[in-house]
C-alpha cells in the first residue's frame, strides 16, 4: 500500500545492524514479574486499554527462558534479590531491565535493611522509569525509549555485556567454590 509508493524502484537499503535492531526490538517478550502496587500498572499494559502485543509483545512470557525484557514493578526486598538475579539469569539473550517506579530505582521512601535500594545492584538496568506508581502511558513511554536505544545498539555490544556478566559470576562464585575445596581436603 502506502510502501510502494515510498520504494518506487522497489529497492531499500539499510544495514545488517538496522535489520537486527528492528527485529529484536518488536519482538521482545516480557517475563512475568511483579512485586508490589507498581506490578497493578503494569498489568494494565497487558489489557485492550493500552494494549502492549501494538508493540510485538504479544503475551508476558510464565518462564523466563521465553522472555528477554524484565521489568521491575515494585520494591526488591533482600530476600527477592537472588531469585530476581536467577531469574535474570536465566532469560535469552540479548535481554533487557526496566526498573519500573522510584522503589525499583532507587528503593524510594523504603530507605531501610529490608529493601534493595536500587535493583542495579542486583541486575544491569537499560532504563529508569521514575513515579509512584507510574502510570501505564509511562511505562509504554519507557518501552518505546528503550526500543529506541535497541535499534540504535551496535551489534556485539550485548556479547560483550554477556562475557562480562559470565565473568563477575565466576568472581562471586570463586570464594565459595574454595570453601567448598578446603572442606572436602
Ligand atoms: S514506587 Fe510506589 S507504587 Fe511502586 S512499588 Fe514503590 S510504593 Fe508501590
Amino acid at each position: 500500500m502506502g510502501l510502494e509508493e515510498k520504494l518506487p524502484s522497489g529497492v531499500l537499503l539499510t544495514t545488517v545492524e538496522q535489520i537486527v535492531g528492528f527485529v529484536r526490538k518488536t519482538s521482545m517478550w516480557p517475563a512475568t514479574f511483579g512485586l508490589a502496587c507498581c506490578a497493578i500498572e503494569m498489568m494494565a499494559v497487558g489489557g485492550p486499554r493500552y494494549d502492549i502485543a501494538r508493540f510485538g509483545m504479544e503475551r508476558f512470557s510464565a518462564t523466563p527462558r521465553q522472555a528477554d525484557l524484565m521489568i521491575v514493578a515494585g520494591r526488591v526486598s533482600q530476600k527477592m534479590a537472588p531469585v530476581l538475579r536467577t531469574i535474570y539469569d536465566q532469560m535469552a539473550a540479548p535481554k533487557w531491565v526496566i526498573a519500573m517506579g522510584v522503589c525499583a530505582s532507587s528503593g524510594g521512601m523504603f530507605n531501610n535493611y529490608a529493601i534493595v535500594q536500587g535493583v542495579d545492584h542486583i541486575v544491569p538496568v537499560d532504563i529508569y522509569l521514575p513515579g509512584c506508581p507510574p502510570r501505564p502511558e509511562m511505562l509504554l513511554d519507557a518501552i518505546l525509549k528503550l526500543h529506541d536505544k535497541v535499534q540504535n545498539t551496535k551489534l556485539g555490544v550485548h556479547r560483550e555485556r554477556e562475557i562480562e556478566e559470565l565473568e563477575q559470576r565466576r568472581l562471586r562464585a570463586l570464594p565459595l567454590i574454595q570453601q567448598t575445596e578446603e572442606a572436602t581436603r
